[in-house]
């Protein structure tokens, strides 16, 4: 058995008196895509937050690739290699697609300067602006490639979310709610770029509500309810999982 990738051992969170999170603990698989399921206030979102250091644990443990991440800052988590994509895509409204593409690059101008002179940012700048152009064709963005961001569709943003999350070379790419409220053939385009990532040697977190896309994409599916894991299942067996069906409707 291959050691994990990702690795939550008891991890919790309260904001004031609410216990979001309680006591998590799940391993993902080099190679998976799991679904992260769960009604609405169930901790989602929170739980992507607090693995790449968007916020702190309260308790337990965060470990990437062997190493501890838990008390790691977002950039060093980025560095270690998680990427996301945020539920609510915001970004400069002004800056063009590439421009917002080439700043999340990673390869540090002000450090290249400082080190090689002007002719290191230039060539920190020129490798950006090739990566850039690779993944808005991956994402098929290049025909936006110079507009203002302002003037994407909702769709659009998600798929340049997942650009700039892929510019610092994620090994594991966690995604919150990629198609939601995105065009149908949009969606399409999004779901055949992950599973092209996929192939391709990521790993992936999915947080989505749609069943049809689920059951295209994930191979595993952890539910959440009320911050509590209450299901890892494959996604056919959703259905028939009473704590799956009691978390959806209420108890
Ligand atoms: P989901 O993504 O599953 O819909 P969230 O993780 O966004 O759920 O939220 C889970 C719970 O945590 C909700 O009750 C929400 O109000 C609370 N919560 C999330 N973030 C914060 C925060 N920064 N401060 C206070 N409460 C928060
Ligand atoms: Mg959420």
């Amino acid at each position: 058995m291959p050691s994990p990738l990702l690795e939550l051992g008891h991890v919790s969170k309260s904001f004031g008196g609410n216990h979001v999170l309680q006591d998590v603990n799940f391993t993902i698989a080099k190679g998976e895509i799991v679904g992260l399921l769960g009604p609405n206030g169930s901790g989602k979102s929170t739980l992507l937050n607090l693995v790449t250091g968007f916020g702190a644990i309260d308790g337990g443990r965060v470990t990437f690739d062997g190493q501890n991440i838990g008390t790691l800052p977002a950039h060093r988590i980025v560095s270690a290699g998680i990427g996301r994509t945020f539920q609510l895509p915001s970004m400069p409204r002004k800056m063009s697609v590439m421009e917002v593409a080439m700043a999340a690059s990673t390869s540090h101008h002000g450090v290249l300067s400082t080190i090689f002179g002007s002719a290191g940012a230039r060539r920190a700048e020129a490798a950006a602006h090739a990566k850039a152009t690779v993944l808005l064709e991956q994402l098929l963005l290049t025909h936006v490639r110079d507009l203002p961001s302002s003037a994407l569709s909702g769709g659009q943003k998600k798929l340049l979310g997942i650009v700039c999350a892929l510019m610092s070379d994620p090994r594991l790419l966690m995604l919150d709610e990629p198609t939601a409220g995105v065009h149908p053939n949009l969606r399409r385009d999004i779901v055949q770029s992950l599973q092209k990532l996929n192939r391709q040697g990521m790993t992936l977190v999915i947080v989505e509500h749609d069943m049809h896309f689920i059951r295209e994409v994930c191979t595993r599916c952890i539910v959440l309810d009320r911050g509590r894991i209450v299901a890892s299942c494959q996604p056919d067996e959703l259905a028939s999982n009473e704590h799956v069906v009691q978390a959806y409707l209420g108890s």
